[in-house]
């Protein structure tokens, strides 16, 4: 009997060390393998973080449940996570039927006008999903609340900056000053130019018709503006897009550069003479394009 017994400790050791080193090894080398983008409304995209091995998905964002519902089951997918960058309805309004549904934690802003985050973040926060590490920016300008969540842990860096970097373009001033958001674009410009960015509007063909207005000499600008019409000729989402080209291409971006500043004097009647000013000139012109 006693040898028996010990046999059974013995097993039940193995096995409990074996479960153990599997969840260490699933901890340590789980990744999200795929990025997709689930279109909702009329031109926003919820990204869901796909760990293909683990059948999960983190989304970014879900406006409205019933997109992000239909492609978890048609992928057969279950919900880990949800990330959140701004209190925008388009952004918010599906989180609280998705975390009850999945019973998943909610990331995002600290703002208490937000319902259901249940893990609140500010600048400098890390937090680790599928075994990558993602570090929390603050980014006010398009709302006072705003965050983006970046990564370097995937093959390649990448950022969810929901509406404050867009393709070409860059979110509206709802809340912050021009001065605010000018210091959020830089924080992410400064990003290394291979990052991928995951902005949450297809506004791409509409921000480049304004950009070429505003620098129509900028050849990166036209060649990039041909590229991305006939992805949207093909019905291809024209994100991610990367940082290396919204700072060739986007001329939010590009307030220091002297013919574009010139441009956007000539536009607003303005002696432009700082970043800042051209920039609060240059949202006011796109505002009413
Ligand atoms: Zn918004």
């Amino acid at each position: 009997m006693p040898q028996r017994a010990s046999a059974f400790a013995c097993n039940a050791l193995i096995s409990l060390y074996y479960v153990d080193f599997v969840r260490h090894f699933r901890s340590t080398f789980t990744m999200f393998d795929r990025v997709h983008p689930i279109p909702a409304f009329t031109d926003n995209y919820i990204w869901a973080l796909i760990d293909t091995d683990a059948a999960e998905a983190c989304v970014v964002d879900p406006g409205d449940a019933a997109p992000v519902l239909e492609f978890l089951v048609s992928e057969k997918l279950s919900l880990r996570c949800i990330l959140i960058t701004h209190h925008h309805p388009d952004h918010t309004g599906g989180l609280v039927e998705l975390s009850n549904r999945f019973s998943a934690p909610v990331y995002g802003p600290r703002n208490p006008r937000i319902v259901g985050i249940t893990h609140p973040l500010q600048e400098g926060d890390e937090l680790e999903l599928f075994g990558a590490s993602f570090s929390v920016l603050e980014v006010p300008g398009h709302t006072l609340d705003h965050i983006a969540y970046y990564s370097t842990t995937p093959k390649q860096p990448v950022l969810y900056c929901g509406d404050t970097l867009f393709a070409a373009g860059c979110g509206r001033l709802f809340e912050g000053t021009p001065q605010q958001m000018l210091v959020s674009l830089n924080k992410l410009s400064s990003l290394p130019p291979e990052t991928l960015v995951y902005c949450t509007h297809e506004y791409t063909l509409a921000n480049l018709r304004f950009a070429l207005a505003a620098e129509p000499a900028n050849m990166a600008l036209q060649e990039r503006a041909e590229k991305e019409q006939q992805k949207r000729d093909q019905g291809i989402p024209t994100l991610p897009s990367n940082i290396g080209l919204e700072l060739a291409t986007n001329p939010f971006l590009r307030c220091e550069n002297q013919e574009l500043r010139e441009r956007v004097a000539g536009q607003s009647q303005l002696s432009l003479d700082n970043a800042t000013s051209t920039f609060a000139a240059l949202r006011q012109w796109k505002d009413n394009f």
